[in-house]
């Protein structure tokens, strides 16, 4: 039993906070400054004095190669993933590759992984905790985007554990203002939230259904490399252009003179969200060969701002309909916004969310406390083994394994409620096979190699035999943080191997391609044999058609009950091959493929007859 005081821990790319709950209340601890959130940065100075959060940030200009800043982006990655490579050219501190192909910060010669630095902002918070409360804090849940894959989440779990803190759980930021926003609503009617959240690194977008108490998230989507950081980036490199077109000069070179003017970027986009123009002023801001001094003396408009960000904005609004689309929801359905995120103040973004969802978003919430009074309030729910506030969330990846032929299997599809596991048996492929491997794999491709890899292992010792006689059972499971393991069982034996999925940041891109195609020999079959995928590559094909159909016949016959009918027939059918899919009923799927080749024959009656009635 876990008794004791937890900590809900927003652990953001630019600022991070600290809730409790208090006699049933949730609340933010604010610093001996007052200040409730804290920045998301980590400095060494060359003294070897460690520097976190509003300190750290004070000193950034004058040791910027040393000042760590939006490490989250990093957490969990592998150094030759893109993402590290964007990095690199966007911060003036070093990124190096660590020991097992994962991304390192380079301090005054020390590497240091992004969990660490995250371990260091954890420990300030807890620590900042303990003072306020004068107790020593041991547990704690922590918040990471809904779109953090394993790796990432294990890595966060990781920095928690190195700042001294047991993480009880590791919570969807999504989710965690869902909980909060539902706090003290249980009794109200059945509800469907969207909570779209825009921080300074991460997009996340999450559609949940609040019912009895009870918080379901029945879709997640997200971009982790879209936020305030590429708004900057936007402006950052409008200075930069406009200044070489009157200076002829490369403001590029110095780390420091970047530092400035992404401080002066963020400022000015602040001061739009109230104001229609503000000033960019940076005097003194670099010194040319002949020794002169420059200036930087630039009018920024708010009008100006959003041409440079705008498809920013829409990129966000896509994920949203991305998110509705795969809950078969409309933006009707939505009875609630919430807005998360320090960047959802830009009054743009306000405007898109609402023109899009056709309603103001909830003001009832605080956009940067709020995920971290619901990590509190689950924390609290936790410890206290409390019933009345039930999470249910979901996976936001598809997961599966490799088969022969290089097919992607999926054992658990994106969007199911976590925890959960599901197994599927599988037989060899070969005559006399004595060994599987199992390359574990997270994507939505049915062709394995255009999946991530997440892992893998061998099951050794099958029973000689010829193939499809062994059968094997592969089972995975997700555990309530969304972390998974894997257990491959040979239903003869009982023989059985199992793995925690761990960080693919230990593989290099050459050893992920050589399991492939090592796995090409010890590969496992479906039992749901090749007869499956045939059908299902022809019902997706269907799908696809009808889908394409279904606009034009609403176009010209959608108002007509005859259309209307067919309309309402063809989603039902289609619904119906998604399920047959799912279940890997092959005899359903079948029967559904027939009904979408009928259902493609009426379309087409219908659109001849009304062109020849026209
Ligand atoms: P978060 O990760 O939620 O703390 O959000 C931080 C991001 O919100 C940073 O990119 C900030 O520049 C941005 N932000 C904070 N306040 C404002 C504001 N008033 N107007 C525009 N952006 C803001």
């Amino acid at each position: 039993m876990t008794t004791g005081r937890v900590i809900g821990i927003d652990l953001g790319t630019t600022n991070s906070c600290v809730a409790i709950v208090e006699q049933g209340r949730p609340r933010v601890l604010a610093n001996s400054a007052g200040y409730t959130t804290m920045p998301s940065i980590v400095a060494m100075t060359n003294k070897g004095e460690r520097l976190v959060g509003h300190l750290a940030k004070r000193q950034a200009i004058v040791n910027a190669t040393h000042t760590v800043y939006a490490s989250k982006r990093l957490i969990g990655q592998r150094w030759d993933s893109p993402i590290v490579k964007r990095m690199q050219t966007v911060v003036p501190y070093k990124i190096i590759s660590g020991p097992h192909n994962d991304a390192r910060i380079e301090i005054y010669g020390h590497a240091y992984s992004a969990a660490e630095i995250g371990s260091v902002i954890l420990a300030e918070l807890r620590e900042l905790a303990e003072e306020q409360l004068d107790e020593t804090i041991k547990y704690a849940v922590i918040t990471v985007p809904a779109y953090f894959n394993d790796a990432q989440r294990q890595a966060t779990k990781d920095a928690g554990r190195m700042a001294g803190l047991e993480v009880l759980r590791i919570l969807n930021e999504p989710t965690a203002a869902a909980l909060a926003y539902g706090h003290g609503r249980q009794d109200e009617d059945e509800k469907c939230i969207a909570v779209y959240d825009l921080g300074g690194g991460t997009f996340d977008i999450s559609i949940l259904e609040l019912k009895d108490g009870v918080f379901e998230v029945i879709s997640t989507a997200g971009d982790t490399f879209l936020g305030g950081e590429d708004f900057d980036q936007r402006v950052i490199e409008w200075l930069i252009f406009g200044f070489a077109k009157a200076n002829k000069l490369d403001l590029r070179r110095e780390p420091m003179t970047m530092q400035r003017l992404k401080e002066a970027a963020e400022k000015a986009r602040w001061d739009l969200s109230t104001i229609q123009e503000t000033e960019v002023n940076l005097p003194f801001l670099i010194t040319d060969n002949a020794g002169k001094t420059h200036n930087l003396q630039q009018t920024l408009t708010r009008e100006k701002l959003v041409s440079l960000c705008d498809d920013l904005i829409q990129r966000s609004i896509k994920i949203c309909q991305f998110a509705l689309d795969s809950a078969n929801l409309t933006p009707k359905h939505i009875d609630e916004v919430i807005l998360v995120g320090g960047m959802t103040r830009m009054p743009r973004v306000q405007q898109a969310v609402t023109s899009f969802f056709g309603r103001t978003p909830s003001r009832n919430v605080h956009p940067d406390e709020v995920v971290a009074l619901g990590a509190a309030l689950q924390g609290a729910s936790l410890m206290e083994q409390r019933n009345n506030v039930l999470l249910l969330d979901v996976t936001p990846h598809t997961l599966g394994i490799m088969i022969a032929g290089g097919f992607f299997q999926i054992l658990i599809d994106k969007n199911t409620t976590v925890p959960c596991s599901r197994s599927h048996i599988f037989t060899t492929v070969k005559d006399y096979q004595t060994q599987v491997k199992i390359l574990v794999l997270q994507g939505e491709s049915f062709r394995a190699e255009e999946n991530q890899l997440l892992g893998a292992f061998v099951l050794d010792g099958l029973r000689p035999a010829p193939r499809g006689e062994v059968e094997v059972e592969v089972k995975f499971s997700i555990s309530a943080d969304g972390i998974v393991s894997v257990a491959a069982r040979d239903l003869e034996t009982g023989q059985q191997q199992s793995i925690i999925v761990e960080a693919s940041n230990h593989l290099t891109e050459e050893e992920i391609q050589r399991m492939i195609e090592e796995n090409r020999d010890h590969a496992l079959a479906s039992k749901t044999s090749k007869e499956f995928l045939r059908q299902r590559e022809i019902a997706e094909q269907d799908i696809e058609y009808v889908q394409r159909m279904k606009t034009k016949v609403q176009k010209i016959v959608g108002e007509l009950p005859l259309g209307q009918d067919a309309l309402r027939k063809a989603n039902e059918i289609i619904e119906r091959t998604h399920h047959a899919i799912a279940a890997e009923d092959l005899p359903q799927l079948i029967s559904e493929i027939a009904a979408l080749q009928r259902t493609r024959k009426i379309f087409h009656q219908l659109l001849e007859h009304a062109q020849k009635g026209a």
